[in-house]
């Protein structure tokens, strides 16, 4: 037997056992006739001490050669500590060591292996199985482990069953370039690592399996924006016979009982805000609604006077921002080059600073005078003590860059609280998205998604105004799921793909198998699928994906631990047949 007891384990009512524990070396503190090492495993950290008048001086001086990260075995008998550590849970008592077994030596770590290291990211990366002995890491990882568990304990007493779908499959759009796979004996054809298992949970509902769940691995070939990864997990799931209604109410669910169970929070029954509600109110499908700062539309009490800016604009909009009266020129100044800089593209900003005494001082008091600018306070929701910032131009981008600032003011303010969990879904989707590129329409959500009944009549006339039955669960600014109910007639699917600009050969040839699905009585379905790494990352207070994958890739998409993607040799080319033409 290794161990008796882990090294989280032994307290002050253990005094006097005999007990064997293994670990890691985390440190050695040499004093001489007297040595102490700390025992780290999975569990904590125990101290052993060597000590020259009880323990054979043989094994103090070989405790003096451990190294850091050695592997060990002990015996010894637990005793009360001189000195105790009220920080540690083992912190009363300590090992008195008896025998000592060396497991397996380490060479010296790249970096200290402790809650705070000066190992860099890549450095961590590379090596992330030492980066896993650390207890944050460790901690992320258990604590993604806990949020499964509950989901899997919450769909499967909900009569969810958890299925798994393939993942060499072929083409599923959900909006990103696929990974491929050539294949060996179907020479000169290729699978597709899938998006998600849309098309295969919908078949599991015309199978009849009614509730579907599964953690599941996605793969999408995108440029890697910050946070996101080219392999990430999904909790995926499916319902037959249901209602939008019936969706909501499920996974609202869901979402409360890990808030309860995780983090000790009971929330409200969710808001719900349509998705021309959240542009308008804040520019972004996917608000924080931890805080205010919501925008107010100033056309109306902006295009009356003589400044051309306002009068050119589709859109002129403001926020105020609490006690923002008190920034100095130059705050305004790098607030104002903040939002030129082309990763918000703003071409400037009008501002207000509302005095205490009630009056007012604007950046375009030469255009409009007191009453105007307290219709701007007015609608903006500004105070005495607040800043009003306006921005104006054409409507989709100036809320977009509206919205960057009213995050990166929050942030600056301290608003975007940790362990503040607001929630909420947003709905009706829009179905269409026009894409300028491609100058056609592209489907918002994705090609199986119903449109509202009642908008079905713009389809021809006006698709980009049709809704859709879609939505999307937000917590703190963050897109953590999102689903639709499903088109689930042929007639209705192949429109829709006559939309999205396929022929029907090309729509039969990439979906004949869901449509041919549908015609042997499929039933009405949906569902949605949340975004498990996010969520689990905004649970546990923070925003880095990375830090709870045990195995991340990096920005390039690379895996630097086991270098991979890497090149295949040429008879591995050759049985694909395939050439590198580079
Ligand atoms: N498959 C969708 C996605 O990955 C989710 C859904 O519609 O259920 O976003």
């Amino acid at each position: 037997m290794y161990r008796t007891h882990s090294n989280g384990e032994l307290r002050l009512t253990n005094i006097g056992q005999e007990v064997t524990l293994v670990g890691w070396v985390q440190k050695t503190r040499d004093k001489g006739f007297m040595v102490w090492v700390d025992l780290r495993d999975r569990y904590g950290i125990t101290q052993l001490i060597f000590d020259g008048d009880r323990t054979p001086i043989e094994m103090v001086e070989r405790a003096k050669m451990l190294g850091r990260e050695f592997v060990i075995q002990v015996k010894g008998e637990v005793i009360e500590r001189v000195s105790k550590n009220s920080n540690m849970p083992t912190g009363e008592v300590e090992i008195l060591v008896k025998e000592l077994t060396i497991l397996n030596k380490s060479l010296v770590p790249p970096f200290t292996i402790e809650d705070e290291t000066d190992g860099g990211d890549e450095l961590r990366m590379k090596y992330r199985y030492l980066d896993i002995r650390r207890t944050p890491v460790r901690e992320n990882l258990i604590f993604r482990h806990k949020v499964a568990i509950e989901v899997r304990k919450y769909l499967s007493d909900k009569g969810f069953i958890e299925i798994e779908t393939p993942v060499l499959i072929k083409s599923t759009p959900e909006g990103a370039r696929d990974f491929v796979v050539p294949s060996r004996m179907n020479s000169g054809q290729f699978y597709a690592l899938p998006q998600s298992p849309q098309t295969f949970k919908q078949l599991l509902m015309v199978g009849g399996m009614d509730k579907y769940f599964q953690i599941v691995k996605c793969f999408r070939d995108e440029d890697l924006r910050a946070d996101r990864q080219p392999e990430f997990t999904q909790i995926d799931c499916e319902m037959a016979f249901v209602e939008q209604e019936d969706i909501l109410n499920t996974f609202e669910g869901l979402t409360r009982h890990l808030l309860k169970e995780i983090n000790g929070v009971e929330v409200a029954e969710f808001p719900r805000m349509t998705y021309e509600e959240a542009m308008k109110k804040y520019g972004n499908d996917k608000p924080d609604i931890r805080f205010g700062m919501e925008f107010g539309e100033l056309n109306e009490f902006a295009k009356h006077k003589d400044f051309s800016v306002f009068n050119n604009a589709e859109l002129v909009v403001g926020i105020a921002v609490p006690g923002g009266n008190s920034y100095t020129r130059k705050e305004i100044d790098n607030l104002i080059e903040w939002i030129k800089r082309p990763q918000v593209g703003a071409l400037g900003m009008v501002y207000v600073k509302c005095n205490d005494d009630g009056s007012f001082k604007s950046s375009v008091d030469k255009f409009y005078d007191e009453a105007d600018l307290a219709k701007w306070a007015k609608i903006t929701g500004a105070k005495p003590g607040d800043l009003i910032c306006i921005l104006s131009g054409n409507t989709d981008k100036v809320r977009t860059q509206l919205s960057a600032l009213r995050m990166e003011l929050a942030t600056r303010l301290g608003l975007r609280k940790p362990n503040e969990f607001a929630p909420l879904w947003v709905i009706d989707f829009p179905l269409l998205e026009w894409d300028e590129e491609s100058e056609r329409y592209h489907a918002m959500h994705h090609p199986f998604t119903s449109p509202k009944p009642e908008d079905m009549a713009l389809l021809d006339t006006d698709p980009g105004k049709v809704r859709a039955n879609a939505y999307d669960m937000v917590l703190n600014g963050n897109e953590i799921g999102g689903g639709s109910i499903r088109i689930h007639d042929k007639a209705t699917q192949a429109l829709m793909f006559d939309h999205l600009g396929f022929t029907p050969e090309q729509a039969k040839e990439q979906f004949g198998f869901l449509m041919n699905a549908f015609e042997y009585g499929a039933p009405p379905h949906g569902g949605l699928a949340f975004g498990l790494d996010r969520l689990v990352a905004i649970l546990g207070g923070q925003e880095t994906i990375r830090d709870f994958i045990a195995f991340p890739k990096n920005n390039s998409g690379r895996d630097v631990m086991i270098d991979a993607p890497s090149k295949i040799d040429d008879t591995q080319l050759k049985e694909l047949n395939l050439k590198i033409n580079l």
